[in-house]
């Protein structure tokens, strides 16, 4: 039998995520409220201010781009107060919002470009050049970039607040939630190359709604302030630091990116009461000199997810600072809360995810998907009003992922205890995860062999204890007439760094076999790489 959410259900209203959270009345928190705090430039928006910022945008595009509902606006931007307008103006527009890893070098971006398919791209100063080369390259007209944050003092771009309409007459698209995107992120799926996972109005807003129920009573708008470092172009910041922040009202201090003095100085400060964080970045709190210098007491509470927070790092960072801790698990493919240790159970299922937040039931299968008893381990497999409609235009993928009776199979592995908290074990899909992003092993794999010293390549992920993530390595076997060695090793690396965003470059290393262990169907045997690459490191 699967297993069902402990929380009493919830019900999703048929609205748009723009209508459901600005046009709500039952709001607890006033107009002048600042919900987006810039944290370098100490600017601040209200829920007024982000609502006509957004229509002033949304009607713009409409006006001067002939937008159209599912037409893609793409992000290529590091975190600014700006994409929340940018984001909900798109949304009132009736347009899906596609956000990339701002660290994508030209060769990365343009292929998302066109598997997007996007009408425009947003960007910023500090991605200029990246931006403006992949546009040519996709063939997106250069008067369809629009910059957020500062303006660019060489008038390349327009400013995204330039795009003003010229009328104010009003026109809304009709949205049918169930079936309109208003997301598209990019994900691995369970094998090959980044597929754009799509995320409809309902299943936004049905994950805003799972996730207020938990700890419904503990954060408030009046008492409670985060900090946004996550990054604003990966689920887990798109729910924690924009939809929940306008829907909860809890004020966030937005850093462009994560910065570790600028971290512990604006909690400090900011007098922050609430960290959404990656294990990496607890580690960094366990364990770095710096934060003896700050005085962090202010928060209340910490949430951990995107990737594994191990019970032994949660009590060392507990005992360090005094500050609980607790973890959640999601995927985009749910966007993406699915599971969250209570606040007041942080420390009663220690490593464990916690308990299925409402509406979400589960089961956890065979690989010939059969149901495993209660508290064995399987493949988890979800249902919910959150889980992704398919993959775009990948009608393969989408198959593989779903059963038949509905069921989205994730590609983890996990167990639910007797007392209902979710325990993820491992992940038998490719991905890899380095600090939280996702590196897709197909990818690079398919980059490598691009390499004249490369004749057979796999790329598995190995855990650092000492980083508290997941690292790229390769498997190579060299072409005849190159050597094996420290050199070819640093060649590859090099090569392959220059190819790529900073976040997959093979900080793994590079080890040379004979052969890459493959099935008599030809599929590589990641898992026995994976278990090789335990021995290396146990070796060492
Ligand atoms: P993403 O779609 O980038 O959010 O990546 C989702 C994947 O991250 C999941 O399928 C898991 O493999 C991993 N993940 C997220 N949260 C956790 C967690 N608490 N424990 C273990 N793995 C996690």
């Amino acid at each position: 039998m699967p297993i069902e959410s402990a929380y009493a259900p919830i019900t999703v209203p048929p609205v748009d995520v723009y209508t459901f959270l600005f046009d709500r009345s039952d709001r607890d928190y006033p107009d002048d409220h600042a919900i987006f705090v810039d944290v370098t430039a100490q600017k601040q928006d209200s829920i007024l201010d982000v609502r006509d910022a957004a229509e002033r945008f949304g009607h713009g595009i409409q006006q001067q781009w002939d937008w159209q509902k599912g037409d893609v606006l793409a992000l290529f931007t590091p975190n600014s107060t700006d994409v929340a307008p940018v984001t909900f103006g798109t949304l009132w527009a009736g347009g899906v919002v596609c956000p990339f890893n701002n660290l994508y070098r030209v060769g990365e971006l343009v292929s998302q470009l066109k598997s997007s398919q996007a009408k425009a791209l947003i960007t910023h100063v500090a991605c200029l050049q990246v931006a403006r080369e992949a546009a040519l390259l996709a063939g997106l007209p250069l008067d369809r970039v629009l910059l957020v944050g500062p303006r660019d003092l060489k008038g390349v771009f327009r400013h995204f607040s330039d795009v003003q309409p010229s009328t104010t007459d009003v026109k809304r698209v009709a949205i049918n939630p169930q079936e309109d995107l208003a997301y598209l992120v990019y994900s691995s799926g369970t094998t090959g190359s980044p597929k754009g996972v799509m995320l409809t109005h309902e299943n936004i807003v049905a994950n805003m709604l799972q996730w207020a129920t938990v700890d419904a009573d503990q954060m408030h708008w009046s008492r409670d302030r985060t900090i946004g470092f996550l990054p604003m172009y990966h689920i887990y910041g798109i729910a924690v630091l924009l939809l929940q922040a306008v829907y909860k009202g809890v004020t966030i201090y937005v850093m462009q990116r994560f910065e570790l003095e600028q971290f512990y100085r604006t909690i400090q400060e900011q007098q922050i009461t609430f960290a959404f964080v990656v294990p990496p970045v607890v580690l960094a709190l366990a364990k770095h000199p710096l934060v003896d210098r700050y005085n962090l007491s202010s928060l209340r509470m910490m949430h951990s997810s995107a990737a594994p927070l191990t019970a032994d790092l949660a009590q060392l960072v507990h005992k360090r600072l005094i500050v609980p801790i607790k973890q959640g698990y999601g995927l985009s493919e749910a966007s993406p809360g699915v599971a969250s240790q209570p606040w007041d159970e942080w420390n009663t299922s220690p490593g464990s995810s916690g308990k299925l937040i409402p509406s979400i039931s589960l089961k956890c299968t065979t690989n010939t998907g059969a149901e495993v008893p209660p508290g064995e381990t399987g493949e988890i497999c979800l249902k919910g009003p959150n889980i992704f409609k398919g993959y775009y235009r990948n009608p393969t993928a989408t198959a593989e992922a779903m059963t038949p009776e509905g069921w989205y199979r994730t590609g983890d592995m996990g167990f639910v205890d007797s007392e209902m908290n979710l325990h993820i074990t491992d992940r038998i899909k490719e991905l890899i995860k380095y600090n939280g992003f996702q590196v897709v092993p197909g990818q690079l794999e398919g980059l490598l062999r691009g390499h004249s010293a490369v004749s057979d390549v796999a790329v598995v992920g190995v855990y650092s204890r000492e980083r508290a993530t997941e690292l790229p390595r390769a498997y190579v076997v060299v072409a005849r007439g190159f050597t094996e060695g420290v050199g070819l090793e640093g060649a590859i690396c090099e090569w392959l760094g220059e190819r790529v965003a900073p976040y997959k470059k093979l900080k793994g290393g590079v080890r040379f076999v004979e052969a890459i262990p493959k099935s008599d169907a030809g599929k590589v045997l990641r898992r026995v790489l994976a278990e090789q690459a335990k021995r290396e490191d146990a070796a060492r």
